[in-house]
């Protein structure tokens, strides 16, 4: 919840998970990553506007919030305590190899900082743990994820495993990473990965005539009408490849052959966009204007994600010893605590 929603996290992201959670055989939580949010954004409006507009851009490209569980993750107190509970048993090598952190050391180096830890918080050290947390929260079985996060998976992995060996039973379930080979990873404006750290991104949900004029900026090369255009190469037909059917790609590469004007190409290109994202469009607009249905749609998420994760972290809490003194009076009592009377 750091920016707006653009193509790639529709193509990326939104579109595969929406698809995924109709499936039957499945059962789907999706959370709004609040917490993650505030680790680098301090902008408070920022969190605040971009909560809504992922929540807004999630249902109304399709979420279904009665098959889904779908909350903000800052509604739910028990994923707060789990994180620490596992902060508790992870160990500090662990956090050092995790990539976020190891890439902002290597900039350090790189910029010829004396302080490899210049400008790194603890949430960006630790937050693979809190990764952990919201996933195993909920038991999850796979976690959809791109090739950057099969890493932080992995470690959720290590740290139930760890968790499970510490306290003697396996009340953590070890998750899976699971990566969709078949999902694109949109470039931008300029070519790059489409990325809001790079300023090249086109956002999925602005009026038809602004989407048209983004598209028209995507840089193309200086060949002229008629001159046949490469495919691969081209930020152009990626994107149009990530919407279209094998046919249409199959069409619009014909048309690349044999020489379409890049401004046919970049309209071709808005126009089957714009059909498939239309009428979410509409719905998007809808939900923004009416925050309060929004914040009404993520509280009764949240009641259903804490019918699970209330009584699972009591278990939880449990197991590590966090007890209630009452149960010294059933007989359980240590030596401790009865010589002591306060241990
Ligand atoms: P950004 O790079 O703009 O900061 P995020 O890191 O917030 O985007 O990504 C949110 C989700 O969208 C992630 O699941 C990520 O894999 C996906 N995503 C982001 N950019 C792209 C892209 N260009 N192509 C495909 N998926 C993307």
């Amino acid at each position: 919840t750091t920016g707006i929603p653009h193509l790639g996290n529709y193509v990326g992201a939104i579109r595969p998970a929406v698809r995924a959670a109709q499936n039957p055989d499945t059962e789907s939580f999706l959370f709004l990553a609040d917490y993650h949010g505030i680790i680098k954004c301090h902008e408070p409006e920022m969190i605040h506007q971009s909560t809504q507009a992922v929540a807004a851009t999630w249902l109304a490209c399709g979420l279904d919030p009665e098959r889904t569980t779908f909350y903000r993750q800052s509604d739910i107190p028990e994923v707060m305590e789990l994180n620490w509970i596992l902060t508790c048993i992870t160990a500090k090598g662990l956090m050092n190899r995790a990539h976020a952190y190891k890439a902002a050391v290597q900039a350090n180096a790189e910029n010829n900082q004396e302080d490899p830890d210049h400008g790194v918080e603890m949430g960006l050290y630790s937050y693979p743990i809190l990764m952990t947390a919201d996933i195993l929260m909920f038991n999850a079985n796979e976690v959809p994820v791109g090739r950057d996060q099969i890493q932080h998976v992995e470690m959720a992995r290590d740290i139930a495993a760890s968790y499970n060996h510490l306290y003697g039973k396996d009340l953590l379930v070890l998750p899976e990473a699971q990566v969709d080979e078949h999902v694109a990873l949109l470039p931008g404006l300029d070519g790059r990965k489409m990325s809001k750290s790079y300023d090249n991104t086109i956002p999925l949900f602005v009026p038809a005539e602004e989407l048209r004029k983004k598209i028209m900026g995507i840089l193309t090369d200086s060949r002229a009408p008629g001159e046949p255009k490469d495919t691969e190469d081209s930020a152009l037909f990626q994107i149009y490849r990530a919407f279209a059917t094998p046919q249409e790609t199959a069409a619009f590469a014909q048309a690349f052959a044999d020489g379409i004007a890049w401004g046919d190409a970049k309209q071709a290109l808005f126009e089957r966009i714009d059909r498939e994202i239309a009428p979410m469009r509409t719905r998007y607009a809808e939900l923004i204007a009416n925050p309060a249905e929004v914040e009404r749609i993520l509280q009764r998420g949240a009641e259903k994600a804490r019918a699970e994760a209330t009584p699972y972290i009591r278990q939880l809490r449990e197991a590590v010893g966090l007890r209630n003194l009452s149960r010294f009076f059933t007989g359980e009592a240590t030596g401790i605590a009865t010589s002591s009377g306060t241990a």
